[in-house]
């Protein structure tokens, strides 16, 4: 485990655990067992956001009695289009992890067929009318281009399913470019995809930890800073690294905002994994709490800080109340593997 830092009085500073920290600095290869925990707790951690967020999506004022309810219930944790995209990202990146390649055209196949075979998942208005076009043969970038008045979308589903990215090996600037493009498929606008690299340079800062001592959410926070190219993703960072010491969720979703915008929900989402970076289920509970689009917001964090603490980090019991939890955890296995081969 980490040694907290002494030298900040004013909070508790957690990093970000390092399972593996002895292994990693001796060979530079994570461990086999650790990894793999992490890339199941990505999926995973993103899969319990969605769906403990999804009853409460819209809500400004979250009823903590409710939320409560439903987390010691037995109900099943539906999932919803977030972690349906997610998955099938993380499977085409799966395929492709050690050609150092992304094919977009068989990418924005995978994403369409994901919403064909489950069109009820709760997919907005834009993806569709895009993923149609796909599937019927005709030119998608157009389509998407076309968006909103042709400045195409800027809304967080770039950023909801970008976090599997993060597991690639390559460094951030590798990482930021191949989440840019898995959002360009619907997310013409660049803060669209500008929210999509942030996510996963978030994750990935956070998990390739080798040789650089001891990772802080702050430290991770400065790496998405820097790979943020507009002006809206660098001020939705900075509102996440001034909200460290604020336990209030509903005032950080005042500085960060709730919305469907890619700039406010990673905002809130890093706000959520920068408080409770050791613990997925804590950070998916207080983003749930900052209200608004709550299950995405709960899924970019809960993939966030479910990658850097691991699946064994995750309540059990939550994790066999995940619908479809043996298909995320082949997922997880699959995506595990051709990224730490890449790596080798
Ligand atoms: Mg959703």
């Amino acid at each position: 485990m980490w040694t907290a830092r002494p030298s900040s009085p004013r909070r508790r500073e957690p990093a970000i655990p390092n399972r593996n920290r002895r292994e990693e600095q001796l060979t530079e290869q994570p461990n086999e067992e650790a990894w793999l925990d992490r890339i199941r707790g990505l999926l995973l951690g993103g899969a319990l956001g969605d769906a403990l967020g999804a009853p409460f999506e819209g809500s400004t004022d979250i009823d903590p009695r409710r939320l409560h309810g439903f987390l010691e219930s037995d109900e099943v944790l539906c999932w919803t289009d977030d972690t349906a995209m997610q998955l099938a990202f993380a499977e085409h990146l799966a395929d492709s992890a050690g050609s150092n390649h992304v094919d977009d055209d068989r990418l924005a196949g995978a994403f369409a067929q994901a919403w064909q075979a489950e069109p009820w998942r709760g997919y907005g208005a834009n993806p569709p009318r895009i993923f149609a076009t796909v599937l019927s043969g005709a030119d998608w970038r157009t389509e998407a281009g076309r968006s909103f008045g042709g400045q195409g979308s800027l809304g967080n589903g770039g950023a909801m399913r970008a976090a599997p990215a993060g597991a690639l090996p390559g460094g951030l600037p590798r990482v930021a470019e191949v989440a840019r493009r898995g959002a360009a498929i619907t997310h013409a606008h660049p803060v669209g995809q500008d929210g999509a690299a942030v996510v996963a340079v978030a994750v990935h800062s956070g998990l390739h930890d080798t040789n650089r001592g001891e990772v802080t959410p702050e430290i991770v926070l400065q790496d998405c800073g820097r790979a943020a190219t507009t002006a809206e993703l660098r001020a939705a960072v900075a509102a996440a690294g001034a909200l460290l010491d604020t336990s209030d969720p509903a005032e950080a979703a005042r500085r960060t905002g709730n919305g469907i915008a890619a700039h406010e929900a990673v905002g809130a989402a890093l706000c959520a994994a920068a408080r409770h970076p050791d613990d997925p289920l804590t950070a998916v509970l207080f983003a749930i709490r900052m209200g608004g689009d709550t299950d995405t917001i709960a899924a970019i964090a809960g993939s966030i800080v479910g990658a850097w603490a691991g699946a064994t980090a995750i309540p059990e019991r939550l994790v066999a109340r995940i619908e479809q939890h043996s298909r995320i955890e082949a997922v997880a296995a699959r995506l595990a593997d051709a990224t730490l081969s890449a790596r080798r």
